[in-house]
């Protein structure tokens, strides 16, 4: 790409925290794992997470991927994505005797455990997200008949349900966090009696990453923000740069940026999406870089989350009579 502009780039300001999260880190952890103690070959169904360089890293160390489970074959180990997966899928890895490793991760986990809940005790459960999403689509197969998706505040004037005493909101993880405000609380004024978790389902990881790029937007000319056109919490944080007024673009990595969005800009804002390794943010970096401006980082939060890995991991390596390698320490470089 070329950088050049009419006035040169004065100032980059990266956003904190930026990049991977918690269980983005313990995903691939468990495929390069599986791939050490498993024999090959170890399916992944689904891209492991959103983001084709990771994938083909992966792929590069030895994991096959694929849409759907009639591709593995039987008695071969395959690993879910960190979106999960619907029951029924479940169900069918179990039914062929698949050798699983479960990477959803666990705050998706909850909306599931969520899900289940509220259909048990019968609520209709309205789940707020994006129909076509991997998530939406696992959480949706924990009760389809008692679940109904919508990803906007619009589409609740549109809402009819049976027994508008009995109803449940849930959320994806990877919202915009203005934007499901307003639609909760638009289903809030619809709905009274409407109940909800008692802590928000949007992530910790979703959470911050908008606060950090809401934080510098304001202060920038324009945001790049690296990560894959199907990641949702890659799109929500252009969205928030744009809500501060402050242009903003998506890039998969250095190669897309256009000198045009440039053209003109003093200060360059910076941010990755959650399944963005930083790598990705380094080489846009250095060819910002080039022209000698400074580079600042703004964080608005520390994060020190992480997650176990799945028993089953270690149930087979010890099958195998292999033993776990210790994990690798977080690829975050904040
Ligand atoms: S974005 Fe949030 S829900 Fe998704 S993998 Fe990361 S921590 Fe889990």
């Amino acid at each position: 790409m070329a950088t050049r502009t009419t006035s040169p780039i004065a100032e980059i300001v990266l956003a904190g925290p930026r990049g991977f999260c918690a269980g983005v880190e313990r995903a691939i952890d468990i495929v390069e794992l599986a791939l050490s103690v498993c024999p090959p070959p170890v399916y992944v169904r689904k891209e492991i997470v959103h983001n084709r360089h990771v994938v083909e890293d992966l792929r590069t160390k030895g994991a096959i991927f694929v849409d759907e489970l009639d591709e593995v074959p039987d008695d071969a180990t395959v690993i879910f994505s960190a979106h999960g997966i619907s029951p029924e899928v479940r169900a069918e890895a179990r039914g062929r005797g698949l050798h699983v490793i479960d990477a959803t991760c666990p705050l998706v986990t909850k909306v599931h455990l969520e899900a289940i809940r509220y259909a048990r005790e019968s609520y209709t459960i309205i789940l707020i997200g994006h129909a076509d999403h991997d998530e939406v689509i696992g959480t949706l197969g924990e009760a389809p008949d008692r679940m109904v998706v919508i990803d906007s505040a619009e589409e609740v004037d549109r809402l009819e349900v049976s027994n508008p005493e009995k109803i449940a909101y849930l959320t994806q993880t990877t919202l915009s966090v203005d934007d499901t405000r307003d639609v909760i609380d638009a289903l809030r004024r619809k709905f009274p009696k409407i109940v909800g978790p008692s802590r928000d389902d949007i992530c910790y990881a979703t959470q911050n990453r908008q606060a950090a790029v809401k934080n510098i937007a304001g202060e920038v000319d324009v945001v790049l923000v690296i990560g894959a056109t199907n990641s949702s919490n890659a799109n929500r944080l252009v969205e928030v740069a744009e809500t501060v007024g402050t242009r903003a673009y998506l890039i998969n990595d250095v190669r897309d940026i256009r000198s045009e969005w440039l053209a003109g800009a003093r200060r360059i804002g910076v941010t990755a999406g959650a399944s963005t390794p930083e790598v990705l943010v380094t080489e846009v970096m250095d060819a910002l870089h080039r022209d000698g401006a400074t580079v600042r980082e703004v964080r608005v939060v520390d994060e020190d989350v992480r997650f176990a890995l799945p028993q089953e991991l270690e149930q087979l390596a010890r099958q195998r009579g292999a033993t776990l390698p210790s994990r690798p320490t977080p690829r975050q470089s904040l």
